[in-house]
């Protein structure tokens, strides 16, 4: 999983990239920008520069492609390293040379969803900062600020009752946000190219050492037939939670043993590893 980490950087600055997109059309939407000049002689918001306020944030909904096209992009890439590293552990030495479409196109949908939570997560923070706004009567000038604020503050997680109940600074979140994506896109390849060999059964692997995940302990060595949720993680792949990065071992009984690392498994490290590498000298 050392490659995966190493590819945390690239993305995260694509994600970076991809929100400050998103927040600059916010702004430039929402003409805020507008309301900050009039701020010498501050008055109550109207109803119509609310509703459209409520307009901007209703639309950066549709944003969100932006976000899922960078997480998309980056994934394509380990998702056919996971293919080739696992093609490699089961020494395949013909066949299987191309990344069957339907696993890309398993893998946009993820990145769609993906990008649809965290967006409807940041307009459900900017909504209830302009709700605030309404309620005590703020001049649009200090309705602006609050937005902006509530922006700088980085991405929200809420409990179920709706309310904020943690912070988390831009920068932290697109690595987490980096690290457990490129670990599914990986994943994927993997779980692919097990399928479409025919291996039926898959085990856990935590990987050893100090990422280990600690949510993971009990799934580790855990064997089930592919396709079928893990006991105590309840998904059939990794991950299983953010910054997860435990991998999946063919486990049929006439393959041999993956469990412990082998010259074949090198083999196939190296090997993604030089996809990797690669990649982010393109
Ligand atoms: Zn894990």
């Amino acid at each position: 999983m050392r490659a995966i980490d190493r590819k945390a950087g690239p993305l995260a600055r694509k994600l970076v990239a991809a929100r400050a997109g998103l927040e600059q059309a916010f702004w430039r939407r929402s003409g805020i920008g507008r309301y900050r000049e009039a701020g010498r002689h501050p008055r109550r918001l109207t109803p119509a520069e609310i509703a459209q306020l409520k307009e901007a944030i209703g639309e950066l909904q549709q944003s969100g492609d932006d976000y899922a096209q960078a997480i998309f992009e980056a994934g394509t890439v380990l998702v056919e390293a996971g293919w080739l590293n696992a093609k490699t552990l089961l020494e395949i030495e013909t066949g299987y040379d191309v990344v069957p479409p339907y696993v890309l196109a398993q893998l946009r949908g993820y990145a769609k969803q993906f990008a649809f939570l965290a967006i409807s997560r940041e307009r459900k923070a900017l909504e209830a900062s302009l709700t605030s706004s309404v309620m005590e009567g703020e001049s649009p000038r200090l309705a602006a600020r609050r937005i902006s604020a509530t922006f700088a503050e980085g991405y929200h997680v809420f409990n179920r009752a709706g309310e904020i109940t943690r912070r988390t600074p831009t920068k932290v979140w697109s690595t987490l946000v980096a690290r457990t994506e490129l670990s599914r896109a990986a994943n994927m390849g993997n779980l692919a190219l097990f399928k479409e060999a025919q291996v039926e059964n898959v085990s856990w692997m935590a990987a050893d050492g100090p990422n280990t995940c600690p949510e993971c302990s009990e799934a580790d060595g855990e064997t089930v037939r592919i396709g079928s949720a893990f006991p105590f993680v309840d998904v059939e792949s990794p991950p299983a939670h953010p910054n997860c990065v435990c991998v999946l071992t063919p486990a049929d009984e006439d393959l041999g043993n993956f469990t412990a690392p082998d010259a074949t498994q090198q083999a196939a490290r190296t090997r993604a590893d030089a996809a990797l590498a690669a990649w982010e000298g393109s």
